[in-house]
């Protein structure tokens, strides 16, 4: 089972209500609240002017919401769409990286709506100071995307990190965004939130690597991990580099299926996406 052993069964309930982590759950329908613009982080496949690709399709910018509106914008789409049961918070940048609005977002969902799964996405440097508070605001899912555990390799894929108030660069950069995921990670396994891992595979950078990832994020606890093609964008470094073919893909995913449970049917949101993962549409349409 996709499970992590140890949950809650409100958190287990809420789990197999969620489109992305239950497969089966195609009929459930999510939303993505655009409640966090800035990111702390510079990954060299991504160009700020977009929403952040670690969960989300790139090439489109969601238009920014506050907490309130953004509750606003959630009852909306409540009475609109059938069986809404999970709120996420995939960007516009990090969700930990605008912790004040990322909370006061949580809590107005939680007092209305109290059913309702709270999911978060982030690049994790901000994890191990916020994982406990996460947990006790009442985030259920929380995705952390890894793209590397070997800090030379981690090093071709981002450009720098901010971090309490200094920014690091190279190989420091990439060996503390490592150190602070795995961290975070670590104390997630005791807690009551349901965690899955995105790696984001590029051709001839960290492809080959993937399955380490796998393996590194397994033996911290993890049951699940989705593994997305780099989707070139125009003016940034991978501008012009070679996606993985569909079929390479699915043979990675495959490969890795046997260490740990594989998503098969991500499609790559966008940070205002809504509805069932099988209808493409978002708050703009
Ligand atoms: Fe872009 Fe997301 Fe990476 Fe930040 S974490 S640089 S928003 S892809
Ligand atoms: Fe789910 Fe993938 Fe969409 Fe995220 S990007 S909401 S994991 S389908």
């Amino acid at each position: 089972t996709y499970l992590k052993t140890g949950l809650s069964k409100e958190t287990m309930d809420k789990t197999l209500k969620h489109p992305c982590y239950n497969k089966n759950a195609h009929d459930n329908a999510r939303i993505h609240l655009p409640v966090a613009p800035i990111c702390n982080i510079k990954c060299k496949f991504c160009n700020r002017k977009f929403d952040c690709q670690n969960e989300s399709r790139p090439g489109v910018t969601s238009n920014l919401l506050t907490p309130e509106k953004a509750l606003n914008t959630f009852e909306y789409y409540n009475s609109k769409v059938e069986n809404l049961t999970v709120m996420g918070i995939a960007g516009p940048g990090d969700a930990l990286a605008n912790f004040d609005k990322t909370k006061k977002t949580i809590q107005l969902i939680r007092e209305n709506h109290p059913h309702v799964a709270i999911c978060l996405s982030t690049n994790g440097l901000l994890l191990p100071e916020y994982a406990n508070e996460l947990n006790d605001l009442g985030v259920t899912h929380l995705t952390v995307t890894i793209n590397a555990v070997d800090p030379t390799i981690g090093e071709k894929v981002y450009d720098y990190i901010d971090y309490k108030g200094t920014r690091l660069e190279g190989i420091e950069a990439s060996k503390k965004l490592l150190e602070n995921q795995l961290k975070g990670l670590e104390i997630l396994r005791s807690l009551d939130v349901m965690c899955k891992v995105n790696i984001v595979a590029i051709k001839g950078v960290n492809d080959f690597h993937v399955k380490d990832v796998v393996g590194k994020v397994k033996s911290l606890g993890v049951t699940l991990t989705n593994i997305m093609s780099l989707i070139p964008v125009k003016g940034t470094a991978f501008e012009n580099h070679e996606s993985m073919s569909k079929k390479e893909l699915t043979k990675l995913r495959r490969d890795c299926d046997m260490l740990v449970t594989q998503m098969f049917h991500c499609r790559q949101c966008r940070a205002d996406a809504v509805g069932k993962l099988s209808e493409d549409i978002s708050q703009a349409n």
